[in-house]
């Protein structure tokens, strides 16, 4: 099974993203390439930090599932190498941009699309502040979060609002084992 987690900036997705995968031994989350540059205090693990021309050159060989532009970076998942035989992580799962999110649904229409969204843009900003984007990109990025919930919504991602976030997971973990029984 695919799983794609999007939702805006600094609603706390990332954080979910690592607890949820951690709880759950048959998850396994895709490490992104991107061309933007590291934010202070993050790990140099969380991407694969890369150049343009690299990233085009993958691209020039169809070493993407998906790829999209966003706010002026390229971001893009690899195409996945096959689980290792006896390897219990089977189900993958995605944490892109909405863009993204319709590339694999086109591809995969079967694919579990999850919205995380934070309780009001107010929370949003302070996240952002607090995680050290510059004052004009939180800007930007609380502007076109509307826009990304509406694009959600037009692909019928189910939406999960993080609050607290045990609850976020454990709502993560319900509706993923749901659409594993389905
Ligand atoms: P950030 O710069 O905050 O890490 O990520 C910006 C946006 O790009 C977020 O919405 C994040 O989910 C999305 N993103 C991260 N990796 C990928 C990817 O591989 N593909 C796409 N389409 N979006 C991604």
């Amino acid at each position: 099974m695919i799983v794609v987690i999007s939702g805006p900036g600094g609603v706390g997705k990332g954080t979910a993203v690592a607890r949820l995968v951690a709880a759950d031994p048959r998850l396994r989350l895709s490490r992104s390439w991107t061309t933007r540059s590291p934010r202070p205090q993050e790990s140099a693990d969380h991407y694969v930090f890369t150049s343009r021309a690299e990233f085009e050159a993958r691209i020039a060989v169809a070493g993407f599932l998906e790829w999209a532009e966003f706010q002026g970076e390229l971001y893009g998942s690899p195409v996945p190498e096959a689980p290792d035989q006896g390897d219990d992580a089977s189900d993958l799962v995605l944490e892109i941009d909405v863009q993204g999110a319709a590339q694999v649904q086109a591809r995969f229409p079967e694919v579990l699309l999850l919205f995380i969204d934070a309780p009001s843009r107010e929370t949003q900003r302070q996240r952002l502040v607090g995680r050290g984007d510059d004052p004009a990109a939180v800007e930007r990025r609380l502007a076109i979060a509307d826009r990304e919930a509406a694009a959600g919504q037009v692909l019928g991602a189910q939406v999960v609002i993080n609050d607290e976030l045990d609850d976020t997971v454990a709502e993560l973990l319900r509706r993923i084992n749901a659409a594993r029984r389905r």
